[in-house]
């Protein structure tokens, strides 16, 4: 029997936006012999991808299927970054985090235990075995440790360069500066409407199929083919530094006083730039507003006091986004039920999702397959409740 959602054998797809999620399907699209058409509104890369701060991991992702699927992604990158055959600067050396509070340890340790009941490699620790690990920090008080050692983080403007230049060798085509303003559909008989062709202004883009990963944008994207999404998004910040010295001796991500607001997490790049990424530190506007100059140096005086290293040190950048969240937290991944030839994609974790969903939502598209571990995501499950 033909799939549902079987579209031609080298279907013509439009992929609206370039960021790590659009980026990462486009490529997965052409690996299984695609035409794809990538059409992004600005440049790409710009969007909440740019700001991430793109640490690989399942910590706290609930429940088991979401924490299931970020894992399984880990385990992709690897590959993924193979056949990009581009340097991503994946760092590989798991996350340290640390709490100061007894609170903070007994949050931390029954953390660890359901990680370590699903299977996810998280270890407790004390101040002798974190000394043992990285010998260099100044830990100062700690109530207790953990340390996840399958977890890294990658850069995300390298990952969307190589996946294009990648789908552009398979023969894809890239649009920029071409705000999509219009969803054609065409509908015959009773059959539900189906995407006829993607409109950028005057001009339309005919397509078999058509993929919407516009990030934050989702919402006022997907009701151009009249879906309603159940996405919000809260403000983001990362600062950059200029490049330093190592940091860390073994350690990708580094969580520490977690518990104590505003938290500071630290990764470092392979050119030496450290990304710290920070709650605001008033800790009330968390999420609902963008940081000021003055958060920003309270954050690297914070920062500073934590890792000495920083002190004095120039802040490179300051990147400001919003973060797509759906409404339960999880991603929204697969084919509308309304309008069964649009693919539907996004997800906070983006980062740490994009080969998984790059490479099943390809399955899906062109092979017409159902994959049973997407079930959980799809956006249907939001009218049921
Ligand atoms: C501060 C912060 C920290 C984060 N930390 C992590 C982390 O540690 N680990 C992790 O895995 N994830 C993290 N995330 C989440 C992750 O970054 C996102 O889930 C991911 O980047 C989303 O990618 P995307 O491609 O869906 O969206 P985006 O990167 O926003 O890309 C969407 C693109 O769509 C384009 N677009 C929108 N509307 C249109 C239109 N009408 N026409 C054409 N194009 C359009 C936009 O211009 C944009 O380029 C973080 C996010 C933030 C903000």
């Amino acid at each position: 029997m033909a799939p549902s959602n079987a579209t031609p054998h080298n279907p013509h797809v439009v992929v609206v936006g370039a960021g790590i999620l659009g980026a990462s399907i486009a490529f997965h699209l052409t690996l299984r012999g695609a035409q794809v058409t990538m059409v992004e509104a600005g440049e790409p890369g710009q969007g909440a991808s740019r700001v991430s701060f793109a640490w690989l991991n399942s910590y706290d992702k609930n429940p088991f299927p979401y924490h299931d699927l970020n894992r399984r992604s880990i385990e992709m990158w690897e590959r993924f970054r193979r056949r990009l055959g581009a340097d991503i600067d994946l760092v590989w050396g798991g996350e340290l985090r640390w709490s100061i509070t007894p609170e903070g340890a007994e949050a931390l340790a029954a953390r660890a235990k359901v990680l370590q009941n699903w299977g996810y490699p998280a270890r407790l620790m004390d101040a002798a075995d974190v000394r043992a690990l990285e010998p260099d920090l100044a830990i100062g008080e700690m109530t207790a440790a953990s340390y996840t050692d399958i977890d890294g983080h990658v850069n995300t403007g390298d990952v969307i360069r190589a996946c294009i230049a990648a789908a552009e060798a398979r023969g894809a085509e890239l649009r920029t500066q071409a705000p999509v303003t219009g969803i054609q559909l065409s509908q015959v008989g009773t059959a539900p409407a189906k995407v006829e062709g993607i409109s950028i202004g005057e001009q339309m883009i005919p397509c078999d199929a058509a993929v919407l990963a516009g990030g934050p944008d989702m919402p006022a994207l997907a009701a151009l083919a009249g879906v309603e999404l159940s996405l919000y998004h809260t403000f983001g910040a990362t600062i950059l530094t200029e490049p330093i010295a190592p940091l860390f001796k073994h350690i990708a991500v580094f969580h520490p006083a977690h518990d104590r607001p505003p938290t500071v997490n630290f990764r470092q790049f392979s050119d030496g730039v450290v990304m710290i990424g920070a709650t605001a530190p008033d800790n009330q506007h968390d999420g609902d507003r963008a940081r000021t100059d003055s958060d920003v140096a309270e954050i690297m005086e914070e920062a500073a006091a934590i890792v000495p290293a920083l002190q004095g040190v120039r802040v490179q950048d300051v990147r400001q986004g919003r973060r797509p969240i759906p409404r339960d937290g999880e991603s929204i991944i697969g084919f509308s039920d309304t309008v069964p030839n649009l693919y539907l994609a996004t997800t906070h974790s983006g980062v740490t999702l994009a080969p998984i969903i790059g490479e099943f939502a390809a399955m899906e598209i062109v092979d017409g397959a159902t994959i049973d571990l997407l079930q959980p995501f799809r956006l249907a499950r939001f009218r049921s409740n």
